[in-house]
């Protein structure tokens, strides 16, 4: 029996609601396989926490997620809570604690749901997005005189580290290197930012190198944008900034259908620490409490953290349950269904079930 030890941490709004199907999903996944287990403890951090406690999560609150093999996170986010405190308070500690320099989102189109762009079906659109998770853009280097006066200045400075764009190329080459296409475009702006981005350039150059059987090209993310509409069949897997990779990532989500279906995964490749999945969305205050909550981002980034442990049959057969239960019409409202949390999670759990491969 293999055992993995999961912390889940429900947090906000609609994030109770969707890891719940989540669990109801893994515990279901487990019982088909046999002999696998999942551990899960709850933590019950996050706004309510913070409302009580004046912090979102306690001070040992890494030592204690420490000993897992992964998280499984919800969403994080209050109306009366500001958004600094919510985000730097939890997710970002997590994030930058472990190290989890590695954030990937995968996209595609899920049967059921319709893309935005006109003539573009299951199939066409299947991107996984690697974006740099720990520099760049988002460093948190700058600052601000002469607050308020007219002469006054702000900056915001790039950190591009040697080590930082190697480790984040490497992992996007391996990646690519493990889907069929074995293709990965590397996307910069290292024609009006001639430093950072142009080093971008060649450690991407070098690391190539050690992939022979992968093809890449060059992208400035500008045109990415126009390649990601007109040309989606031409893409699989992207390497971008903290920044680019950000932006890139909500138009891809937004190219596939739904808020409600995008997964992500922040990833320590080393190891060292645990990694934590997500969906990408927020708490959704707006259908919290409602049970129409979509909980199919949950499930695939459970499929993701079944990968990241090595439980790769149990990830496939997770995703197609979800594809098969979204192309037989069970959706939720945000993806045009009028099925409720509940049904979508029984439905994906009945289908697990009754897969006879
Ligand atoms: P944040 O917590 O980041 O401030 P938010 O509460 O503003 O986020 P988002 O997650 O950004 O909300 O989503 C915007 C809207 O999309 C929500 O208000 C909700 O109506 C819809 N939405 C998001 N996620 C889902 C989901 N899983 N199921 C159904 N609808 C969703």
């Amino acid at each position: 029996m293999r055992t993995y030890k999961i912390a889940a941490i429900p947090a906000d709004g609609i994030g109770p609601e969707v890891i719940e199907a989540g669990s109801e999903v893994l515990s279901v996944l487990a019982q088909r396989a046999g002999d696998v287990r999942f551990e899960m403890t709850s933590f019950d951090w996050g706004s309510d926490y913070y409302k009580k406690t004046g912090v979102m999560m306690p001070e040992d609150g890494l030592e204690q997620l420490k000993p897992f093999d992964a998280i499984y996170f919800g969403a994080v986010g209050a109306p009366d809570v500001p958004d600094h405190i919510t985000l730097w308070g939890l997710r970002l500690p997590i994030c930058q604690g472990f190290d989890q320099y590695a954030n990937v989102r995968p996209t595609k189109i899920i049967p059921g749901v319709t893309s935005p762009l006109r003539g573009v079906e299951v199939g066409d659109l299947d991107w996984v997005i690697v974006r740099e998770n720990s520099e760049g853009e988002y460093s948190g280097h700058g600052g601000r005189a002469h607050k308020g006066m007219p002469e006054e200045v702000g900056t915001e400075v790039s950190i591009f580290t040697r080590v930082g764009v190697t480790r984040i190329m490497r992992y996007a080459f391996k990646l690519a290197q493990s889907r069929p296409r074995k293709f990965l475009t590397v996307v910069t702006k290292s024609n009006a930012q001639r430093f950072g981005m142009v080093m971008w350039d060649e450690i991407a150059a070098e690391v190539a190198q050690e992939f022979p059987d992968v093809t890449w090209d060059k992208m400035l993310v500008d045109a990415m944008t126009v390649r990601m509409v007109k040309n989606p069949q031409s893409l699989d897997t992207i390497v971008a900034t903290n920044l680019h990779a950000d932006i890139l990532s909500d138009l891809a989500g937004a190219l596939a259908g739904s808020l409600g279906v995008a997964p992500t995964a922040n990833i320590d490749p080393e190891r060292r620490f645990p990694s934590m999945f997500e969906p990408i969305h927020g708490s959704a205050f707006d259908i919290t409490g409602k049970g129409i909550a979509n909980p199919v981002a949950t499930f695939w980034t459970a499929s993701q953290m079944l990968d990241h442990l090595g439980e790769t049959e149990a990830s496939e057969r997770l995703m197609r349950a979800v594809e098969k239960v979204c192309a037989e019409g069970i959706l939720t409202p945000d993806v045009g269904g009028g099925a409720t949390t509940k049904e979508v999670t029984e439905a994906v759990c009945e289908a697990i079930r009754g897969e006879n491969i």
